[in-house]
């Protein structure tokens, strides 16, 4: 099912607030800069009490409230259209203040747990080839207050508060745009700010090296998600072009500087694909390219993204590979993607600009009956 409302532009009225710290509300707005606690009040209303209208900030001068009103704003990005799975999945199609737009997905487990999908760029320049979003080519990175504003949007939406989990597994590789994932991250995991606990933040990428190792050093961090698919180099940088700047070893010796630098196992994420990465030979290679690394393995039966190159193994291969590396002693379990229906699954992201076609237009994968997962 799906719905789909006209979006009406925002109102050009100042600048757009949301998303920045203390410091940076302190610094659009003068007026807040003294005394300090003026500044930290706003963040709690625009965050922790997810207000946008200073009319309503009760704690601040009136006066101040009018002045603020008259050329700042808070506005978070309004939903275009969502479609909703047979299995409780919803896919929102996020307008924001350029025109551009972005998928998030609000994703419930059986067991009552939630889980936020954002996207962190509109579109992926990476190319991965099972990847839907790739085929949109980039447009541009998100702000931060474009990522808070997604989860703010879709709380709102869904009658949600913390603690709910967040991964930045939507449009776009989150480490080529790390500064705004951070200073997303930061607002969104503060106990003053939106509230969802660190250790609930994942941030995936493709294997982009450099990134990690920045994120290994920072504190608070999130959890670390690899997007992993292939055994040998070869098949990887067939796959997925960023490995032929990172090959396995580089990448495999960053995750291991990231698992040494905190408690939290990285997670692999392992999209299976029939006759291409699924046999007893690619679990020997996972087994030995992920010994002594503090991890799970992820395995996801590819999802279809329309013209399809892919297809998915069957039940009894994928649980075969999930055996062959949980004898070797590396934790893994297969995962069905939710919400495969609507598109909405891991790989399945995308929105149509440049044909000017609309969310969920354009050649839809087909739709595929079966299991879906538990938690
Ligand atoms: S899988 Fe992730 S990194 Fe690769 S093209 Fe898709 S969005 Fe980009």
């Amino acid at each position: 099912m799906s719905s789909s409302i006209p979006v009406c532009a925002p109102p050009e009225v100042g600048r757009n607030l949301l998303g920045l710290d203390c410091d940076g509300i302190a610094r659009s707005a003068p007026e807040l800069a003294r005394p300090a606690f003026r500044s930290a009040a706003l963040y709690r209303w625009m965050y922790r009490r997810r207000e946008t209208d200073f009319a309503r900030m009760s704690d601040l001068p009136a006066a101040l409230r009018a002045r603020l009103a008259g050329r700042l704003r808070i506005a978070w990005p309004e939903i275009a259209s969502t479609a909703v799975s047979a299995d409780g999945t919803h896919k929102h199609l996020l307008a924001l203040e350029d025109g551009e737009r972005v998928e998030a997905v609000y994703i419930p487990q059986p067991s009552g747990r939630i889980t936020l999908c954002l996207s962190s760029q509109v579109g992926c320049a990476l190319g991965c080839r099972f990847c839907r979003t790739a085929q949109m080519g980039f447009s541009r990175d998100l702000t931060p207050g474009e990522m808070v504003g997604q989860a703010l949007r879709l709380e709102e939406r869904h009658r949600l508060r913390p603690p709910y989990n967040i991964v930045f597994m939507g449009m776009g590789e989150p480490l080529l745009n790390l500064d705004s994932v951070m200073a997303a991250f930061r607002i969104l995991a503060d106990p003053q700010g939106v509230g969802v606990a660190a250790r609930r933040i994942t941030v995936s990428t493709a294997g982009h090296v450099p990134g990690i190792r920045r994120l290994a050093e920072m504190h608070p961090r999130p959890r670390l998600a690899v997007s992993l698919n292939s055994s040998t180099d070869r098949a990887r940088s067939d796959l997925m072009p960023i490995n032929r700047r990172w090959p396995l070893a580089e990448l495999t010796a960053a995750c291991r500087e990231f698992a040494a630098a905190g408690r939290e196992r990285v997670t692999f994420e392992y999209v299976v694909l029939r006759g291409v990465n699924d046999s007893s030979a690619d679990a020997r290679r996972l087994v030995t390219l992920l010994s002594r690394l503090r991890c799970k393995v992820n395995l996801i039966p590819y999802n279809p993204i329309g013209g399809e190159e892919f297809r998915r193994p069957p039940a009894g291969e994928l649980e075969k590979l999930r055996r062959g590396l949980v004898a070797h002693g590396v934790p893994a379990s297969v995962r069905w993607s939710k919400g495969v229906d609507i598109g909405a699954a891991c790989g399945q992201l995308w929105w149509a600009s440049r044909q000017g076609a609309g969310h969920g237009s354009g050649p839809a994968p087909p739709a595929i009956g079966g299991t879906m997962p538990g938690d």
